[in-house]
């Protein structure tokens, strides 16, 4: 068997018990020809392996560069070295793979960011991303683990769809036609009864009306999977391709809707806090170092740790939209000009407004609640008794700090003919969504939902303040590498 050997993260929790053990890595550094410091991507605590003096062959040494991969058995041993307990004596070494250390493009030092994405293939070998992406991994994980205790049903939903509903202009074409001669209509459209699928489709840009389906059958379900946006936006949070976790619940309004998005969010947070401390306190840590070099009024008040502890145990501000817009009007900043965009009922709110009510007025997560209906989607619930020209609609976004929109949902219109009434008012096609309309004729129950974007939430959870340092190979605009 080949793949006898220990993780580094477990063998650091042991004692220096004088056993033998087998360990496989890259190497991290070589110092003085006798010590390697090893890495496997379990932690970012590299192992000691220390090679006495004389004992292994001058050729095999050379090879020992930065990331070439070693096979390593040795006896584990108390380390004589400073900020270790311990460390493994080799008696066996094998080098696997060599790595040519003039070619091997990340040197032990601190590349920027930026640098380090452009060779993605490499950056998890780097202590940040190996923190973040372990990080990314415990979310996940914890996502479903929330959902699954709670008895909700994993969905599915599919990636390609014919339904343009929701965003449209903003979504990918699924398409085998030819682009240089595709079949035409008489009117010189295309003609895509010949396509693939008989009809246009796209990629999902959400999984929501099918995920519908699903809560008006099992009660309530999830869905975890990516979507895509072909939207123009180059911004530190837009992603074209991205995941998003999208419960849906039967029998449940939008103040339901909020307190499982509040308990969903302080869950997935606790578990990362619970489970993998050392790669947070890494990140918290790159984070205060990283922020020294800001004027003093631009850096945080508070750690990366204290603000995550602060969140979990704090209750999320809410307010309705009306109340946003009127702290808005009352601000300094707005009184001051600040503003790029005007404030005034009726508007989407712009990320600067957003950022003004979490970070300077409100100083935590902010529930926003119940927007103008011009604004949202079709198939919001409508508010009963608005004053005319004022209709709202029962959605919630869920706003954080430093990062913006984290979650957008809403209570669904359950009600056939209001809903009907909508799309016509919106120009969504009933006939296209023939089979989301069912659900309102056989059995329409109150049901709400939401969408959580996955990578803005480990945005949050790390601390890193672009989008693509959390994604393993970011789709944006112009860039599709790997
Ligand atoms: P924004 O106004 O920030 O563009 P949105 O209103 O388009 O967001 P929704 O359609 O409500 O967002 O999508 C649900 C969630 O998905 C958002 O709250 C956000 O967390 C995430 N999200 C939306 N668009 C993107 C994107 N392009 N890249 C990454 N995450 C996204
Ligand atoms: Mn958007």
């Amino acid at each position: 068997m080949f793949n006898k050997r220990v993780k580094i993260k477990d063998l650091l929790q042991q004692d220096a018990n004088e056993q033998e053990v087998t360990v496989m890595g890259w190497v991290r550094t070589f110092r003085n020809n006798q010590f390697v410091a090893l890495n496997d991507g379990s932690t970012n605590n590299n192992l000691q392996v220390v090679l006495e003096l004389g004992k292994f062959d001058e050729e095999l040494l050379k090879r020992i560069t930065t990331s070439a991969s070693l096979k390593v058995t040795g006896i584990v041993l108390p380390s004589q070295g400073k900020g270790q307990k311990l460390e493994v004596k080799a008696t066996l070494l094998e080098i696997l793979g060599d790595s040519d250390a003039e070619k091997y493009p990340l040197q032990p030092k601190k590349h920027s960011l930026e640098f380090l994405r452009e060779i993605a293939h490499l950056r998890f070998r780097t202590n940040t991303y190996g923190s973040v992406f372990r990080l990314r991994h415990a979310l996940a994980f914890a996502v479903h683990k929330f959902y699954n205790e709670k008895g909700f049903l994993y969905l599915h939903t599919p990636v390609i769809t014919a339904s343009d509903a929701e965003g449209a202009g903003e979504m990918f074409r699924v398409s085998t036609l030819p682009f240089d001669n595709p079949p035409r209509n008489e009117d010189g459209t295309i003609n895509y009864k010949e396509d693939f699928f008989g009809k246009a489709t796209n990629l999902t840009v959400s999984g929501q009306l099918e995920g519908e389906l699903g809560a008006t059958a099992f009660g309530e379900i999830y869905t975890f999977g990516p979507t895509f946006r072909a939207e123009n936006s180059n911004t530190a949070r837009h992603l074209a391709e991205f995941w998003m976790i999208e419960p849906e619940m039967a029998f449940c309004d939008l103040e339901d809707n909020m307190n499982l998005a509040e308990e969903f969010i302080k869950y997935i947070i606790r578990y990362a806090m619970e489970h993998n401390r050392e790669d947070l306190e890494f990140l918290a840590q790159r984070l205060a170092d990283e922020e020294k070099q800001l004027p003093q009024d631009k850096r945080s008040e508070l750690g990366l740790i204290e603000k995550l502890e602060f969140v979990v145990n704090n209750e999320f501000e809410r307010i309705t939209y009306t109340e946003a817009i009127d702290i808005l009007l009352q601000s300094p900043a707005y009184k001051k000009k600040k503003f790029q965009y005007d404030v005034k009922w009726g508007i989407d709110m712009q990320s600067e407004h957003e950022r003004y009510l979490v970070e300077k007025h409100f100083k935590k997560p902010v529930i926003v609640t119940n927007y103008p209906a011009a604004i949202k989607a079709f198939y919001m619930r409508q508010d009963d008794g608005c004053e005319p020209g004022r209709e709202t609609v029962a959605a919630m976004d869920i706003l954080a700090p430093g990062i913006g929109e984290i979650v957008g949902g809403s209570q669904r219109e359950e009600r056939l003919d209001k809903l009907e009434q909508r799309m016509k008012e919106m120009h969504v096609p009933a006939e296209d969504l023939w089979w989301y309309l069912d659900t309102r004729r056989f059995g329409s129950v109150p049901h709400a939902g939401f969408g959580l974007g996955f990578e803005r939430m480990v945005q949050f959870v790390t601390g890193m303040g672009n989008i693509r340092d959390v994604i393993a190979f970011p789709r944006t605009p112009k860039n599709c590498e790997f």
